[in-house]
């Protein structure tokens, strides 16, 4: 059975070695030398300012909306995982959906312009399959309405823009370690904090709000990542360069594979990739469908990444209708990318896909 992804396991001696001091340390979470360790290594390794390594890609977001006092409507695109909108409504928010470029699959800052109303606070972008956002764009809008910008950088782990790390635009940046994603720590995350000020009220928010033993500063949950997972990421981070070339190989040899049968999603010229999704966009749902399904008889299993698309969520408004999303969710399909997969599996795949079409 080849899935849509596998996750990454290091080197097991090493993460033995790493169980063993947590063993003789007693330490395993509060902040321990592990965490500190990868918030070090990681704020070097991406190019970042000021890293708080969380529990999960979904409580970074919602510790990033409480962190920057958010109200009210908060505009964002119907096409990603569901957790960038269930993480507003939870934290009694409203999304207001900005539709999608229907090339790049990102929101479009034009439409981000149409939703603004009075009631608007803030725009939650995602660099979708870690292709980046228009951020110049959407950083002029957002200045010139006195908006936060949150951007779900989920996917963009070590994504560049411009040259420099994608994760300093916005207030703040969130990344997903979930074991599904391109750098993982089993189940975490991060906030990317641009705003230096900003740093110790989120170090506040995910320790439940405690400054010391004296004093209880905010109302915060508990958001902290623990060190068995901090050492799986150190692990993990030391393998890193190993993972993105076997992925850029295979991303590469889809592309080269399927040119002229599929669509592909069109790179932001200004943005890097890291090769952590390989998406491809059939002509309409009855192709999906048959992609899938001979793809699946072969015990194959691409996944709908992303359907469905948000604004038909049970528990938003149902006047939203994002014509774009709608139609791309329906027929887009995420290609098995991830190191182990080998070259004649991918060969496979791409023949099945072939002869499908
Ligand atoms: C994975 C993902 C999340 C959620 O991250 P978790 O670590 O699973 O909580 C949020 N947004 C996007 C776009 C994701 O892909």
């Amino acid at each position: 059975m080849i899935n849509v992804t596998k996750t990454y396991l290091p080197c097991r001696k090493k993460f033995h070695a790493y169980v063993d001091k947590i063993f003789e340390s007693g330490w395993v979470t509060n902040n321990g030398q592990m965490v500190q360790r990868l918030e070090e290594r990681l704020s070097s390794y991406l190019g970042v300012k000021n890293i708080v390594l969380v529990a999960n890609g979904t409580v970074a977001l919602e510790t990033a909306y409480r962190a920057l006092d958010l109200k009210g409507h908060v505009i964002t695109t119907p096409f990603s995982f569901v957790a960038t909108t269930s993480s507003l409504v939870t934290n009694g928010l409203t999304p207001i959906f900005a539709d999608i470029d229907p090339t790049t699959l990102n929101i479009n800052p034009n439409e981000i312009v149409k939703s603004i109303t009075k009631d608007t606070t803030a725009i939650v972008p995602v660099h979708i399959f870690g292709n980046g956002c228009e951020v110049d764009e959407i950083q002029r809008i957002a200045h010139k309405n006195k908006l936060k910008v949150i951007y779900d950088a989920a996917h963009a782990f070590d994504v560049k823009y411009k040259g420099d790390s994608i994760l300093n635009y916005g207030d703040i940046s969130t990344l997903s370690f979930h074991a599904t994603k391109i750098f993982h720590t089993i189940e975490g995350g991060a906030l990317i904090i641009n705003d230096d000020s900003l740093v110790q009220k989120v170090k506040h928010l995910i320790n439940f709000g405690i400054e010391n033993t004296e004093s209880i500063v905010a109302l915060g949950t508990n958001a902290k990542m623990n060190e068995f997972e901090a050492a799986m990421g150190l692990c993990i981070l030391d393998e890193i360069e190993n993972i993105k070339e076997q992925r850029k190989q295979l991303h590469h040899d889809y592309l080269e594979g399927l040119c002229g049968l599929v669509k592909f999603q069109k790179i932001n010229t200004d943005s890097s990739i890291n090769y952590s999704y390989f998406p491809i966009i059939l002509k309409n749902t009855n192709q999906r469908i048959k992609v899938q399904s001979a793809l699946n008889t072969a015990k194959i299993f691409p996944r709908r990444y992303f359907f469905p698309s948000l604004d038909t969520l049970t528990y938003i408004e149902p006047t939203q209708f994002m014509e774009h999303s709608r139609d791309i969710s329906e027929r887009i399909l995420c290609l098995p990318l991830y190191p182990q997969l080998s070259k004649s599996e991918q060969k496979t795949i791409i023949n099945i896909i072939k002869s499908t079409l």
